[in-house]
């Protein structure tokens, strides 16, 4: 069986404890075995990157745009070997994986631009005989925390900026998914990153979490994740004082207006609720849709989803792999189950039998809901999307806003009124015109508003926001 280490101060660290990651199209497919850090193996990963912080933090922008634009280079010449692997441990299938892997590099070749990019402000001061300079330095040791969903894509989009603006980084991976950041973090430390810049610890939450977030050591935390744990999360960093950053769960709507093009609906729905097996922050789970194009969209719905196959991620006839692992399953059902009780009626949802074990569910629509019901108003975060009737776009515009979300949002039109309209009131950080949800661009922000996210948005050049922090200096030249 493989063994995986921690990376600790430029050395492969193994744990007293070991967890197999266990792929979920095929149970008897073991990826390896992760070390499992403990408490002393975490505060030594944090001691190393307070260590290495001194030099790294005032390396010259060449550097880290080297470090970085190699990375990148690296992860996207092994991008179908990194993308099997990717969808072995996750079940997305493997263009799916492939497309993230390469998404990865990109990241990494746009953050190598960025660390050339850092600039600053000179302002005149009110006062005689003052100039004021406005600066950017890094934070700090940043902790890194991520969810299960984006093995690689969401390690990349916080690790690529903190390394680009000189901070030193102590990430941790879902537990479920560690195998694509542990290729990551080798690439990063063969591409010439100085030891104890970049450090993995593996575990659990409550252990490896847990202790980055608690520690003095660690200045910032940035977090991707569900909404119970990010709030967890935020009550003990402002407690320390820590600046932290959150990114959580999802209801995003998709409009389907009496005017939208069907087929483009059709399948900006179907591609937003279900690729990725449904398990992205961004899927369209509430399809709100205007009575005179209802029925003819969801019988076109139906027919598509019955011609989407279930199966092995590997396998190139799948279109849906399987769902992540078996309480993820659980949950999935027990939704489909309250969404049956509360009245729903549901097209799709069943286990499908396949010739390796695995977690295998085929999408399912529940129509017939209410704005109300559990199914409408809580993260399911599998292939299950609701739909909810409404009379017009006025009603369908309230029902977008009606939820405690606000990550991405979607209107399905043909009418340049209501696309202007929907794009300047719908409460969301990410707006779709006849799009999916889901599937954004790598060089510009990702983030919501409301209950999905807080602090500074990631990605782009505004990732600036939360990797540096701004100094703000007076310079009495008179005086020099
Ligand atoms: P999760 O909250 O269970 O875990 C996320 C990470 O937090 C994991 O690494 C986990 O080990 C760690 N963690 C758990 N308890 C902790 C604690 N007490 N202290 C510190 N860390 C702790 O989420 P998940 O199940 O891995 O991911 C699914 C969720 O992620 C969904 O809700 C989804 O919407 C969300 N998500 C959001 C975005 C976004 O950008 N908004 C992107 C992807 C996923």
């Amino acid at each position: 069986m493989n063994q995986f280490a921690n990376f600790i101060a430029g050395e492969w660290l193994a744990s007293e404890r070991v967890k197999p990651n266990v792929n979920p199209s095929d149970l008897d497919d073991v990826i390896g075995e992760f070390a499992q850090a403990d408490v002393e193996q975490t505060r030594r990963a944090i001691a190393a990157a307070r260590a290495a912080f001194p030099k790294w933090s005032h390396s010259t922008p060449q550097q880290r745009f080297d470090l970085l634009d190699q990375a990148g280079s690296m992860i996207l010449a092994r991008k179908a070997e990194l993308g099997e692997l990717l969808a072995r441990e996750e079940g997305k299938t493997l263009p799916e994986a492939i497309g993230e892997v390469g998404r990865a590099g990109q990241i990494f070749k746009f953050f190598a631009g960025e660390a050339l990019r850092v600039g600053g402000e000179i302002v005149p001061s009110v006062r005689p005989g003052l100039n004021v300079e406005i600066t950017r330095e890094p934070v700090g040791v940043v902790g890194l925390i991520t969810p299960w969903n984006f093995p690689i894509a969401i390690p990349a989009w916080k690790i690529a900026p903190a390394l680009a603006f000189g901070n030193c980084v102590v990430i941790k991976p879902a537990d479920l998914v560690p195998a694509s950041t542990w290729e990551l973090v080798k690439i990063i430390a063969e591409a010439g990153a100085p030891a104890g810049v970049i450090n993995l610890v593996m575990g659990s939450g409550s252990v490896v979490g847990e202790t980055l977030v608690q520690s003095p050591d660690v200045d910032a935390i940035s977090f991707t994740g569900s909404v119970a744990t990010g709030q967890a999360i935020a009550a003990k960093c402002v407690a320390l004082g820590k600046k932290f950053q959150l990114e959580m769960g999802g209801k995003n709507p998709m409009v389907v207006l009496d005017d939208a093009d069907l087929d483009v609906a059709v399948e900006a729905c179907v591609n937003g609720a279900f690729f990725s097996t449904g398990q992205r922050c961004t899927a369209s789970s509430r399809l709100i849709v205007t009575a005179g194009i209802y029925d003819r969209f969801i019988d076109a719905v139906k027919a598509r989803m019955s011609a989407l196959r279930v199966g092995h991620a590997l396998d190139a006839a799948t279109h849906i792999g399987p769902v992540v692992d078996e309480s993820q399953l659980a949950q999935d059902e027990r939704y489909i189950a309250i969404a049956r009780e509360e009245g729903g009626t549901v097209f799709g949802g069943q286990r499908v039998e396949s010739a390796t074990k695995g977690f295998f569910l085929t999408p399912a629509l529940v129509t017939d809901t209410t704005s109300d019901m559990r199914i409408n108003r809580e993260e399911v975060f599998g292939p299950v999307a609701s739909v909810v009737k409404v009379k017009d776009y006025d009603e369908a515009l309230a029902e977008a806003n009606n939820t405690r979300f606000g990550l991405s949002a979607g209107i399905c039109t043909t009418s340049l009124k209501y696309a202007a309209h929907f794009k300047r009131h719908v409460q969301a950080g990410m707006v779709m015109i006849n799009a999916a949800t889901a599937g954004v661009d790598y060089h510009v922000p990702f983030g919501g508003r409301k209950g999905s996210s807080y602090g500074p948005r990631e990605q782009g050049s505004y990732a600036r926001e939360f990797y540096t922090t701004v100094k703000t200096v007076y310079v009495n030249p008179g005086a020099l």
